[in-house]
């Protein structure tokens, strides 16, 4: 934040809280070393937070505690995409498993069986990373029949997994369509 808008913020302060220093020059000088790199809305934030949760002064400490605090915790938003990939990440490893289990049984050996397991879920990672352009299933959503049913026989349908191989994002047109 700018030294003004720290002042402006002090000067808040002083309205709410007679213990507040006065912002004269050396004040907002010490303040302002201290919390520069914050910026001005989480600052404003940190002020409102504190003066409506306690009738003690506020420091410098407790801004940059909270602008830190803040820092911790993302926004949703970059939560919710984290665990999108936290959840793909758990899924491909379950199904991994599963498949390499499966070729363990049908008598490979447990190299050959990994082989197995990383090239199916790498394949399913690529081919889930567009739409299917048979069935219309959105990207990560697994391809179904047309009564909604999975597919059995195969992973995908095989126009998405060469949809997926050659690169080519399919966009959906949904929107204009319907
Ligand atoms: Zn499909």
């Amino acid at each position: 934040m700018t030294r003004d808008e720290l002042a402006v913020l002090m000067g808040v302060a002083s309205g709410v809280d007679r213990y507040f220093p006065a912002a004269d020059d050396d004040v907002l000088d010490a303040w302002y070393e201290l919390l520069a790199d914050i910026p001005a809305a989480a600052a404003r934030e940190a002020f409102r937070h504190h003066y409506r949760g306690t009738s003690e002064t506020i420091t410098p400490y407790d801004i940059a505690n909270y602008w830190r605090a803040r820092r911790q915790q993302p926004p949703v938003g970059a939560g919710a995409v984290r665990n999108d990939a936290q959840i793909q990440a758990g899924v491909d490893r379950a199904l991994a498993a599963l498949v390499e289990r499966k070729a363990l049984k049908s008598g490979e050996d447990l190299n050959t069986a990994q082989a197995i397991a990383e090239g199916e879920t790498a394949v399913r990672r690529l081919y889930r990373s567009v739409p299917c352009p048979v069935c219309q299933a959105e990207p990560s959503r697994p391809c179904v029949t047309w009564k909604g049913q999975p597919l059995t026989k195969s992973p995908a349908h095989p126009a998405r997994i060469e949809a997926a191989q050659a690169g080519v994002r399919v966009t959906s047109d949904e929107s204009s369509r319907a």
